[in-house]
């Protein structure tokens, strides 16, 4: 285990849909230097809250990978540690008291649209999946129907009802962000309508209660933050101080790389005979903490690392440079 300092704790947080490919390795493997090169807390957690898409068999090789990438933590659900469970679906007593905590301040409404969305709630919205802004149908809704509704068995999602106001921070990467309702897309979900609590809540919430000071994770989730900065203030929970989204690793057709390109899991290039330190030392290159590309066990790059040498814009590979690395 690294020698720690508490200032700083970060998180990796994979959900267990599938196995790690090469754009989780490049973000995990930048958060995870984030955070040591600052001598700081690393927790592991499984974002399991999807009961559809989760299994368990993916949790273990996703532990299995990210410790043959030389990554380590100090809490986990392995390991066990002082802010557990570290599996989501293991927390859901506690994400259910914070719905009843924002019913109290009168932010919360069920919502009886049927949408397209009730499958991908529970998961981090990726750019792409930013649907149109919720319109706010069901948010004035006069009681005496939202109860006829609810008596007469409709399902409902709870939503959470977003003040009119801007969410400012400022990404360590992405710079200043200033942005408002309109811009994330509205009045968002906080549990769907078959019970299954929405990732916004989940993490917001996990990353409080595990004393998380430092988020950096995929530029594609960097609309979800004010949503979770609104829920912690909503909430009177602690924030985490820095937020750092990272450029994505794109393939040559400019697609983000995601769980259905099979051939890019890391399970799949292990079995080709592909050593750690090859890919470690790709994915620093690409992350400009190395001049070019060379074996490089994670550790060693440490003193290396800085938000500021990192790529502004996201990355194309191309299978060219993927035959290299298993050359
Ligand atoms: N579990 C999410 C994912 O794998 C990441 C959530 C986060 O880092 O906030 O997409």
């Amino acid at each position: 285990m690294t020698t720690q300092h508490n200032f700083i704790a970060g998180r990796l947080a994979p959900s267990p849909t599938g196995l790690l490919h090469l754009g989780n390795a490049w973000a995990f493997l930048l958060a995870w230097l984030a955070c040591r090169a600052q001598k700081g807390r690393m927790i592991l957690r499984m974002e399991d809250i999807d009961p559809q898409r989760s299994r368990p068999d993916y949790a273990t090789a996703i532990i299995e990978d990210l410790v043959w990438l030389g990554l380590d933590w100090d809490e986990g659900p392995d390991i066990g540690g002082a802010h557990g469970p570290y599996v989501q679906s293991q927390r859901t007593e506690m994400y259910r008291q914070a719905i009843e905590t924002l019913t109290q301040k009168g932010v919360v409404y069920p919502c009886f649209c049927t949408r397209r969305e009730l499958k991908s709630l529970a998961n981090a919205p990726h750019l792409e999946d930013t649907g149109p802004v919720y319109p706010g149908t069901c948010r004035h809704l006069p009681e005496n129907e939202r109860y006829r509704r609810i008596a007469a068995g409709q399902r409902y999602t709870l939503r959470c009802a977003c003040p009119e106001q801007t969410i400012v921070f400022t990404d360590a990467i992405c710079g200043p962000q200033q942005l408002s309702p309109n811009d994330w897309g509205g009045d968002f979900a906080l549990r769907r309508s078959d019970g299954v609590i929405a990732y916004q809540l989940a993490v917001a919430l996990d990353d409080a209660e595990m004393g998380i000071s430092q988020v950096v994770r995929g530029r594609d989730i960097l609309f979800s933050t004010p949503k979770q900065l609104l829920l912690l203030r909503l909430l009177g929970k602690k924030e985490p101080s820095q937020y750092a989204h990272i450029p994505l690793l794109m393939n040559a057709s400019g697609e983000r790389l995601a769980k259905r390109h099979q051939s890019l899991t890391l399970a799949h290039l292990r079995s080709l005979g592909l050593h750690p330190e090859r890919l470690v030392g790709l994915l620093a290159f690409y992350a400009g903490l190395i001049p070019k590309i060379e074996e490089v066990a994670a550790a060693e790059l440490l003193s290396q690392f800085a938000f500021s040498k990192l790529p502004k814009e996201d990355l194309r590979i191309s299978e060219l440079q993927l035959e290299d690395l298993l050359a």
